[in-house]
Order: structure tokens, then sequence, then C-alpha cells
């Protein structure tokens, strides 16, 4: 039998509470589904380092943070490291990526493993980007969704149709600032996208990182997210803090001012203004995504064809008052992932089992008959495929985000995710980025049943009734963070 091709898609910051396939409540994205509706959704897929950065250097080399040495945004990937794409380009696959890369620049950093590469400068612009052709500087017309698609359809027109083929296609969509193409600018226009269940948080009943991270819609967008004059002229880019007292106006760039009798509904609107433009640029990857599997059957290749849809990490939409990512909480740490591949995976189906991001390559070398290498630390999850689940699959994550501070104040922590529970350590790093505003003197926990509390709201870290299963978890953290060559963080 031929070895499979791998078409990955990804894009930047697409919750899987965006997504059709995962019962959004917000939105349809019935391109992205065919995915699903022919092959499997995991339900129980998560991100290491929820970060754009680190989630890729993970994706690529199959190795946590600490190893692969990508923990934050400022540390880019050293291209010599091992990936997936460099062995199977050796194995006789044709390789190309075409989009986002955020993994650094120059001659260190510039993405190897590929016969081909065309991508975005850092997080690149979406209406007539920059790309970077294989060193090439150059401006592509038109809108950064639309464009990626088409280069990637002709990469994959223009292939040498007798050897396998990846493709990793990296939208940049829907990432901040969340501009949409013209063709769906007027897209929910008439319409109130519902809200999330926890979108009146108040951060109580949790270690004090909630309440310090600087994400909130009512008070840390900027004019350029939600398409608004500046309130101070002075400073485009300043967050958007309520004024004091009840009333309020904001300015849209396209229209007049509109008036908020109060705190809430400023809150509210802004929510609509962000979100409806997010979903917008999440519209456009959807029909992208909807070109490449026309493609794919136009060829006569969906049998072979490996189809992956994912997103670097999750996205708070709304959920906790928030926008971004970063925290261990359940909207930021898991990833959606849907996968076709006809000889393999019964379509329609679901899977249960506990997915990461470390463990993609090892899954793609597993499909194409490759070793992997005794080094990555990830495992494949071809059995799962195949609707079975192993005795010995995990049951547990470990989960370090490093990135202390920084632009939206959130907290270094770590931390283990099982089925039903969750623990973080937020660990009080006093080497942590410069600025950051109210860092934590002491480390402090969180506890959560997932079951009970889907929302995370009840932190029971401290409630007596939970210390044997705190202290067991505890235990069950400090296992696997040696079992992936973390060390516990001891002070600076
Ligand atoms: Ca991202």
């Amino acid at each position: 039998m031929t070895r499979p091709n791998i078409l990955f898609i990804m894009s930047d910051d697409h919750a899987a509470h965006a997504l059709g396939c995962y019962g959004s409540r917000i939105n349809r994205t019935p391109q992205i589904d065919r995915i699903a509706t022919g092959g499997m959704r995991f339900d129980n897929c998560f991100c290491t380092n929820s970060i754009c950065t680190p989630s890729r250097a993970t994706i690529l080399a199959g190795t946590y943070s600490h190893v692969n040495g990508v923990t934050t945004l400022d540390t880019p990937m050293d291209n010599r490291l091992q990936t997936f794409p460099k062995l199977l380009r050796q194995a006789g696959y044709q390789t190309a990526i075409v989009g986002k890369w955020h993994l650094g620049q120059g001659p260190e950093h510039w993405p190897t493993g590929f016969d081909y590469w065309n991508i975005l400068p850092g997080q690149g612009r979406y209406h007539d980007p920059v790309m970077i052709e294989q060193e090439r500087e150059q401006v592509v017309s038109g809108y950064a969704t639309d464009r990626i698609t088409d280069i990637s359809r002709q990469w994959l027109q223009d292939r040498d149709p007798d050897r396998p083929f990846l493709l990793m296609c990296h939208h940049k969509a829907p990432h901040r600032p969340w501009e949409p193409s013209v063709a769906y600018a007027q897209l929910y226009r008439d319409e109130e996208i519902p809200y999330p269940a926890t979108f009146d948080d108040d951060y109580r009943g949790r270690a004090g990182a909630a309440a310090a991270a600087m994400m909130r819609i009512e008070r840390d967008l900027i004019a350029e997210d939600v398409k608004v004059v500046p309130p101070d002229s002075t400073a485009p880019n300043a967050r958007l803090i309520p004024p004091q007292g009840e009333r309020s106006s904001l300015t849209p760039i396209v229209g007049g001012a509109i008036e908020f009798d109060s705190p809430a509904e400023r809150k509210r609107w802004l929510y609509q203004r962000y979100i409806k433009d997010y979903l917008r640029c999440v519209a456009s990857v959807n029909d992208g995504v909807g070109r490449l599997l026309d493609f794919l059957e136009e060829e006569g290749i969906v049998e072979e064809t490996v189809v992956v849809y994912t997103s670097d990490q999750g996205f708070f939409l709304g959920d906790h008052g928030w926008y971004d990512k970063r925290f261990m909480y359940e909207e930021s740490l898991r990833m959606p992932f849907v996968i076709r591949y006809p000889r393999e995976i019964e379509p329609g189906s679901v899977h249960e089992g506990m997915i990461l991001n470390v463990d993609f390559p090892e899954t793609f070398l597993d499909l194409a008959g490759v070793e992997a290498p005794a080094d990555m630390q990830g495992r494949s999850f071809r059995p799962l495929l195949q609707g079975e689940r192993p005795a010995d699959w995990r049951e547990a994550l470990y989960y370090r985000y490093w990135m202390h501070g920084a632009h939206h104040n959130v907290w270094a922590h770590y931390g283990l995710r099982t089925h039903r529970h969750k623990l973080i350590y937020y660990y009080a790093d006093p080497l942590g980025t410069a600025g950051s505003v109210g860092e934590p003197e002491e480390p402090e926990w969180e506890l959560f049943d997932l079951s009970a509390d889907p929302g995370e709201l009840r932190n029971l870290y401290h409630d007596p009734a939970y210390s044997a299963l705190a202290a067991d978890l505890t235990a069950e953290l400090h296992r696997l963070q040696q079992e992936v060559g973390d060390v516990p963080y001891v002070g600076g």
C-alpha cells in the first residue's frame, strides 16, 4: 500500500468551542466539520504550553518546551532541531509549509526540512500580507487566509503525484486583531452572539492569578481590537479602560458614537464587537479548508490522504470575561483536533482518549511508516484512530506555561490534568518578565473538580475534604514532571 499523504491544517487561536463539530453555540463551520464527519473527532486533545511559538515547536519536534528550548514567545526555535517534516523528507516525502511560522527568522530560524516554504513574518498581516518565500520577501495582495489557501492549493497542484506529500497549511487567523475579509465583514451584523456561562466571572474563590490577568473584555481590549476610534488619540494602543461612572460611549471607526447606560452594557457591546470579528475570521478559514478538501476529491486522493484540522491552542471566547489564552483553564488548554483517513478511521467517530500536541509528530511518522527518534516525548495515537484505547494510555497530562507576566500578566504555572481533576501551581517566578503587575508573593495552588465544576470557578485546594486528593494529585504531578524531564520550580 502506498504511504499516506498528510495535509495538516492548523489555525491560530481557534478554540474548539467555535467549531460546529464540537457543538459550538456561536457559529457554524460546515467545511471543517467534513473532516469530523468523514473521520474522527478527539474530545480531549490538549496543548502542553498554551501559546503560539512554544506549541508550534512542540508540534514539529515532538518534545516539551523545556526540552526544545522554546518556552516563550521570545525564544525562537533553533532550526537544527530534529522535526517530523525532516524525517518524512528523508523518507522520500515532498514537504511544504505555507502561512504562519512564528518560530523566528534568519539563518538559524528559517523553516528547515521543507522542499518549499512560504511564510508570514512574525504574526503577519491580515490584508495584503508580506510573505517570505524561501527568504524572498514580497507583498501578496489580498486577504491572508485566502492567499494561504491559494498558495497551498497551488503547491498541491504542482507536486509530484508519484510521491507522498506533507503539506502544513498554517493560517494566521483567527489571531488578534481579528480583521475579517471584505466578504465576511457584515456576517452576524444583525445577530446577538450568545454569551458564555462564565462571562461575568468575578474571579473570586481562586488563586490571585485569575484576577491579576489582563485580558478582560471590558478593560484590556485596545481600539484596534474592536475597531473603534481610540478614546485617547495620543495612545491608540491603550487599553479600553472603562471611564468612571455609569454612562460612557465608544465610537466605532465606521458609524456614530454608541452610548452605554451601564458598564455591563458596554462590556456586552465590546464582546459582540470582538466575537463577531473573531468568527468572521473563522468563516474564511472554514472556506479555505473546504477548498483544500475539494482539491483532494478532484484529484481522487481522498482515501490515501490523512487530513488534520487543529489549532496551536485554545482561546477564551468571553469565557471568564476574557479573550486570549495562556492559562491552563479548559478553553485555553483544549485544542480542536479532527482527523480523516478513510483507510483507517471510521467516519463520524469520536474518541475520548487524552492526546497532546507533543504526540503529533510520532503519530504522523507512524502513519508514514517512519521510525520516530527515541528522544521524541509523545506517543503515537494511531491505535486510537482505529478505535482502540490501549490499557496503558495516559490518564493525565503535564502542562507548563513559562511566560510569567508579559502582555497579559498571566503568572507562570504548571499543573496536572486528569479526566476528572485539575491541579495548578502558580510558582511565583521572581525572574519573570519585567513589568508584570501584582506578581504573586507566595506560590498558590488551585484544584478543580471538572465534573462538578466545568467552569473552574471553585478552587478546592484549601478544602480539608480534598486534602488527600490534593496530595495524590501533587504526587502525580511531580511524577509526570520528572517523567518528561522537567523539574519543580524552587525559586530563583
Ligand atoms: Ca496561537
